[in-house]
């Protein structure tokens, strides 16, 4: 089973690291020609929603990588990953993938609250350290499962194979996620292939 990590800009080398950690063969998608390569699951990181989201399009990679989400391919998308998921971005104009039926507001918790820690629970989980780095947050839900809430906001959703966070999870030392997430590309690996 091979994981593919978008390498354009953010912490990718964070979520390389985890994914061999938990014994996961994983490579980068820096350009068109890397997601010829087979691969059971993607990883959209943390960073600027924005620039990923410009350099997506500008490289040819938005329309083969939105029409392999559509398709099923399990990908998990933390922070500005979870932005370019989003159908709709309550304080932008601009969306990205749009493959997940969420409404995320970006920089959601101000400048003063932008990063903080916490423990929390995890739908399915337990309780999980949470690391929010100017975090956006789940506003509605337009129909995609809500999995975490903190401070009465929702922070993780899981639509299909999709799983979207708004915090940081390879940046704590629990490897929940990352098993929850590998366990989602096994299944879907096991009806693909
Ligand atoms: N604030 C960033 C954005 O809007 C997300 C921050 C992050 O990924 N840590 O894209």
């Amino acid at each position: 089973m091979r994981i593919a990590v978008l390498a354009l800009q953010g912490d990718f080398i964070e979520h390389e690291q985890k994914l061999s950690e938990c014994g996961v063969d994983t490579f980068e998608i820096r350009q068109l020609a890397d997601i010829e390569r087979d691969f059971d699951g993607l990883i959209l990181p943390g960073g600027e929603s924005t620039t990923i989201g410009k350099l997506l399009r500008e490289l040819g990679l938005y329309a083969p990588l939105k029409q392999k989400i559509e398709n099923g391919l399990p990908v998990l998308a933390t922070c500005a990953g979870m932005i370019l998921l989003a159908e709709k971005i309550a304080n932008d104009d601009k969306t990205h993938f749009g493959t997940m039926a969420i409404t995320v507001k970006r920089n959601a918790y101000g400048r003063q609250l932008g990063s903080f820690r916490t423990l929390s629970e995890m739908k399915g989980l337990g309780v999980i350290p949470m690391t929010f780095i100017r975090a956006p947050y789940i506003e509605q839900t337009n129909g995609a499962e809500i999995l975490a809430t903190v401070q009465g906001k929702s922070v993780a959703a899981r639509q299909g194979n999709q799983l979207a966070l708004a915090f940081h999870p390879e940046l704590d030392d629990s490897n929940d996620i990352f098993n929850y997430f590998i366990d989602i590309c096994k299944a879907y690996k096991s009806t693909t292939k």
